[in-house]
């Protein structure tokens, strides 16, 4: 067994994080304050990545993709975690899903999205389905060689600067041991499609800047070539390529646990009270010492499940304790560091306060932690029912 990286895998580490301290941080506050992303900086970003040859490094090579391995992945995506996600999401990190993409959907969507020219989103969850996606109400029914897509979806990511939307819709229902269910389908839809509207969100406490949206289907026709995948099969879709969504929250969680982390130390040297460094006192440094290793702790697991994925091996209860694991480790981490710095923790001069919202979101999208848990304790059961 080799903990070290190897200098490919240092490289990304460096490269990343270089940049997101150089071309990321020094807009955050700015963002944080407007709540925007003006779009030439948005622009400015990408094109810096892509002159670095990290745009859309998790897609193959045989796409135009950087054909990073999930380890490598995960490593970039801890450096990227440090930022602000109103700022990352300009890293270009298309959804692995559209490799999904055949015949002319190839140059319609997954090409464009390799090279920049398009921004995809992707939305399953609707008002009343979150956790329960096959709760689903938005539809699709066939109509001659067409299907007519109805319903809502909300809290969609970054949709707002989508050119196109992969988007999954109920197509019916099917029998299967546990009673009715309804039968999942996955399509492109263009912005701009008649019958098909984005529409703002809500604003949220955690990573201000980074938008969320309301999509509306009003009777949305779509040629039948704008299914991805087969008809019925989107939850295989779904299952075969966004497990890797765990992985990067996990991978983000711990980049930016290392960052609070990264702010208290130098600060309980510095602050002094009752005649010496806070630092000394063993309630501030066993709060330090409990941040670090809870940090490696769940670096560690992140990294094996992302290595338990290059491998083959069955890897669903590692992503998802390493996706609970590292998103609750991140709400300690980030409420510890913001009590190590008193009453300034709590101010916007400081990253922290911004660090510690950003942190609430972690546990609940990508799966909540109870449905980790719940992932976890299937695999575990399963074999002994
Ligand atoms: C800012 C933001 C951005 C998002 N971006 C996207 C996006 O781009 N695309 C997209 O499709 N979705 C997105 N989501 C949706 C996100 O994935 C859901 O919020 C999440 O899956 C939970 O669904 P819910 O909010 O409807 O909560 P619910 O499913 O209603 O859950 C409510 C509570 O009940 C618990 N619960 C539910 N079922 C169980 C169970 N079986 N056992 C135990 N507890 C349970 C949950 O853990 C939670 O605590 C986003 C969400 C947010 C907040």
């Amino acid at each position: 067994m080799d903990f070290s990286l190897t200098d490919e895998q240092q490289m990304i580490v460096d490269t990343v994080r270089t940049f997101v301290e150089n071309e990321l941080y020094p807009h955050e506050e700015e963002v944080e304050r407007t709540g925007q992303v003006p779009k030439e900086l948005g622009q400015e970003i990408s094109q810096k990545v892509k002159d670095l040859g990290f745009f859309a490094a998790n897609l193959s090579t045989e796409v135009g993709g950087g054909g990073l391995n999930h380890l490598e992945f995960t490593l970039l995506e801890r450096e990227l975690g440090r930022a602000s996600m109103a700022l990352s999401v300009f890293f270009g990190r298309p959804s692995g899903i559209l490799e999904a993409c055949e015949g002319e959907q190839r140059e319609k969507y997954l090409l464009p999205a390799v090279s920049g020219e398009k921004i995809d989103a992707l939305a399953m969850t609707e008002p009343g389905a979150g956790s329960d996606v096959r709760g689903m109400k938005c539809s699709a029914v066939p109509d001659g060689d067409d299907w007519v897509l109805n319903g809502t979806k909300h809290f969609i990511s970054h949709a707002d600067i989508a050119d196109f939307v992969i988007v999954f819709v109920a197509t019916g229902e099917e029998e299967s041991p546990r009673g009715v269910r309804k039968k999942i389908s996955c399509f492109l839809v263009d912005r701009g499609t008649p019958g098909f509207e984005i529409r703002p969100g809500y604003n949220s406490v955690s990573h201000r800047g980074y938008h969320n949206s309301i999509l509306n289907f009003d009777n949305c026709r779509l040629p039948k070539e704008q299914m991805l995948g087969e008809p019925h099969k989107g939850f295989v879709l779904a299952n075969d390529w966004l497990y890797a969504t765990r992985l990067t929250v996990a991978a983000m969680s711990v980049g930016r646990a290392r960052r609070a982390m990264g702010l208290a130390l130098p600060y309980v040297v510095e602050r002094k009270q009752f005649g010496q460094s806070i630092g000394k006192f063993q309630g501030v440094s066993f709060k330090l010492a409990d941040m670090a290793t809870e940090i490696d702790a769940a670096d560690w697991l992140t990294l094996s499940a992302a290595w338990r994925v290059d491998q083959q091996l069955p890897s669903n209860r590692e992503i998802a304790s390493a996706k609970l694991y590292a998103t609750e480790m991140l709400a300690r981490v980030t409420d510890e560091a913001l009590q190590i710095f008193g009453g300034m923790g709590l101010m916007s001069d400081l990253p922290l306060e911004r660090l510690w919202r950003d942190a609430r979101v972690e546990r609940i999208w990508e799966g909540t932690s109870e449905i980790q848990r719940h992932i976890i304790s299937r695999e575990l059961l399963r074999p002994l029912e």
